[in-house]
């Protein structure tokens, strides 16, 4: 299963030449998991190569509109466009009304169902077969989540030669043996274990939308392939991150370093950092593999080895 992230806005609170308003679009497989979507983020995702019609859920880590205010222009483009699938949005109960009431004001139609969701509390937000996403409580001015996506567990790789060793036809038993049942031929027993290896981890991703670090996040965020943690300032200007409950690109790099992040990409920059190296090269001196978020960056994230 393909899963990959695209950045469709990289910047703080202000957009740049270069930098649209805070979206991430997880795509896995045919599905999008969007994360926030600020002011105008609709035009990138035109931009990108993510599709109008797919299977698609929606979270907001807060209000700010930074992260809030494109939603009804990304859901009229859709509509615009002939979307017919429903979309699953979640957020703190306000945004649920917030857009009840942009809808009803500003008077539009869509061409498909919003199921909107409201977030009251951490914990699970979604189980599909193959995946789940929870959220956890982030430190801001407002009410703020971060995310997960984490994949549950992959069946272990089916040892196809030794399943014939034992003299097992292909079909109905394979599946019984991936599916972790043993069975009998021949009068003897086959075990599960015998023919299929052992189960292989999912990937995890962390989205932190606009926050402080905690310890809470650093436990959330334990053991990530990929977390993309904001990182508005830079160490000197530290005493503003924390007026503004925001994190600076060393505090990103020291959270995602005790939480055995894989890898850390950085995004949410304030327009006085014309080039984000400066963030860079200081996140890099605390963990290995930082990479900085640019709009319409895409970053594959294949299975562990
Ligand atoms: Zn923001």
């Amino acid at each position: 299963m393909d899963l990959r992230v695209v950045f469709l806005g990289t910047s703080a609170a202000t957009p740049t030449e270069a930098r649209g308003l805070s979206s991430i679009a997880v795509a896995r497989g045919s599905e999008i998991l969007l994360f926030d979507a600020g002011e105008g983020m609709q035009r990138n995702f035109v931009r990108s190569s993510l599709r109008m019609n797919s299977k698609m859920k929606v979270f907001i880590t807060h209000m700010h509109a930074d992260h809030s205010l494109g939603i009804l222009g990304l859901l009229q483009t859709l509509s615009l466009n002939g979307r017919t699938l429903p979309i699953d949005i979640y957020g703190e109960p306000r945004l649920a009304e917030f857009i009840k009431f942009s809808i009803n004001q500003i008077g539009f139609g869509l061409s498909f169902d919003i199921n909107l969701h409201n977030i009251e509390a951490e914990g699970l937000l979604v189980r599909e077969n193959d995946y789940e996403v929870t959220c956890c409580e982030a430190d801001h001015h407002v009410i703020a989540y971060s995310f997960c996506l984490t994949e549950l567990e992959r069946p272990g790789v089916f040892n196809v030669k030794r399943a014939a060793q034992f003299g097992i036809p292909e079909g109905n038993l394979f599946k019984q043996l991936q599916s972790g049942k043993d069975i009998i031929i021949k009068g003897s027993i086959v075990r599960s274990t015998d023919v299929v290896g052992p189960r292989r981890p999912g990937r995890k991703i962390g989205i932190s939308g606009d926050t402080r670090p905690t310890e809470k996040l650093c436990k959330f965020f334990e053991n990530c392939d990929l977390l993309v943690f904001e990182s508005t300032y830079g160490n000197e200007l530290r005493h503003k991150a924390i007026e503004n409950y925001h994190a600076t690109a060393t505090e990103a790099a020291t959270l995602a370093r005790q939480s055995g992040v894989r890898k850390l990409v950085l995004t949410h920059f304030s327009t006085r950092y014309r080039q984000s190296n400066q963030l860079l090269a200081e996140a890099r001196l605390i963990h290995e593999d930082v990479d900085e978020a640019s709009d319409l960056k895409i970053i594959d994230l294949p299975y562990r080895q």
